[in-house]
């Protein structure tokens, strides 16, 4: 996959007319195109990809480590200037025209390296996310197995959510997606019972889990890098009618939202088949955010389904997508309800797994 990765990007830095690109992942950075392009999950690397060759510049602690992850790498210990390494590479490979990625390096950096590798420098544009955008077999293999971790484990401890704290829940969530091999959380878990579920993304509490409310749970476990995003509202006892008629709501949305993820389809109009179903029922604005987002190595990532016509594309087959609609009554509760689909040649299938049906506990 790697090696896909890398020659597909190689063949990119050609027809952008670049000599090489430099791709970032000190600690303080995001490594998710790096480990992308180079299987690397170390926590500090740079790549220099050239259209023939690539090298990989690390320190000490990840040499050995680089050298297994990313056998379609030259393996270099960095100097004590990672920036003058990177020059003499550019020179010998004679490297004129260097691309970066302009919406990730801090100013500073650029600024550090601009002084010391003498090249023309070009931003990178979203290449190596746009290369990313449609996953291959074994991207959605992971991604598909990380939401059958995180369905497991809820399946197992959401029976006892009644009488405990919202942070205790959490904890017990985390633990069992561990147990069951995720090799961390996909993102912070959130659980927001009764009028805490208005908070789109609240932070488990103290509170208590009582009977008869509304239980929000967004969750999802990580395998080989890849992430799973789901979020189940469910019934702990018998509801209010209004409360019911929410779930109920948010649950057509959601079904219209899903049915419109299909190949030649825009996101937009996912976004808008599942709007829709909330702005007939009164309550367009108790839904104030996307309906959904890509999902891969990193947890938001495009495409972005949304209102807005400046990030909108076509779905293609490979391409990931959540369906997320959800409604927010501030003092009285919320729910949302979310699937990660991967899009197929005839439509997509969904690779969570929980129903997001009305239901109740117990
Ligand atoms: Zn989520
Ligand atoms: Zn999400």
């Amino acid at each position: 996959m790697t090696r896909t990765a890398l020659a597909r990007f190689q063949e990119r830095l050609t027809a952008e007319g670049l000599d090489g690109a430099l791709i970032a992942a000190p600690e303080a950075l995001s490594s998710t195109n790096l480990r992308y392009l180079s299987g690397f999950t170390g926590s500090s690397a740079y790549l220099l990809i050239t259209p023939a060759h690539a090298w990989l510049l690390t320190d000490f602690r990840y040499l050995e480590q680089a050298r297994i992850e990313s056998p379609a790498y030259d393996v270099i210990r960095q100097g004590k200037r990672v920036a003058d390494t990177v020059a003499d590479l550019c020179q010998s490979a004679h490297v004129a025209r260097l691309g970066f990625e302009a919406d990730k390096v801090p100013y500073a950096m650029w600024k550090g390296w601009r002084e010391r590798i003498p090249v023309i420098w070009r931003p990178l544009n979203q290449l190596v996310e746009k290369l990313r955008v449609v996953k291959s077999d074994e991207e959605i293999q992971y991604i598909r197995q990380a939401a059958h971790i995180a369905d497991e484990a809820l399946r197992e401890v959401l029976p006892t959510a009644v009488g405990r704290s919202e942070r205790d829940l959490a904890l017990a969530l985390e633990w069992a997606m561990r147990r069951r091999g995720a090799e961390s959380l996909a993102f912070d878990t959130i659980v927001a019972a009764g009028e805490r579920g208005a908070w789109p993304h609240a932070r488990p509490s103290d509170r208590i889990i009582q009977p008869g409310e509304l239980l929000t749970i967004d969750f999802g476990a990580q395998f080989h890098g890849y992430k799973s995003d789901e979020t189940v509202t469910v019934a702990t006892g018998s509801l209010s009618p209004e409360l019911r008629r929410l779930v109920e709501i948010v649950a057509e949305a959601q079904a219209e939202g899903i049915e419109a993820v299909r190949p030649g389809n825009t996101a937009r109009a996912v976004d808008a088949a599942a709007r829709a179903v909330i702005e007939k029922a009164g309550y367009a604005e108790a839904f104030g955010h996307g309906t959904g987002h890509g999902v891969g190595l990193d947890i938001h990532e495009a495409p972005y389904a949304s209102p807005d016509p400046a990030n909108d594309v076509t779905l293609e087959p490979g391409m990931t997508l959540t369906v997320e609609p959800g409604i927010y009554l501030p003092g009285v509760g919320g729910c949302r309800l979310e699937d990660t689909l991967v899009i197929t040649e005839t439509g997509a299938e969904r690779l969570t797994e929980w129903p997001k049906t009305f239901q109740i506990l117990g």
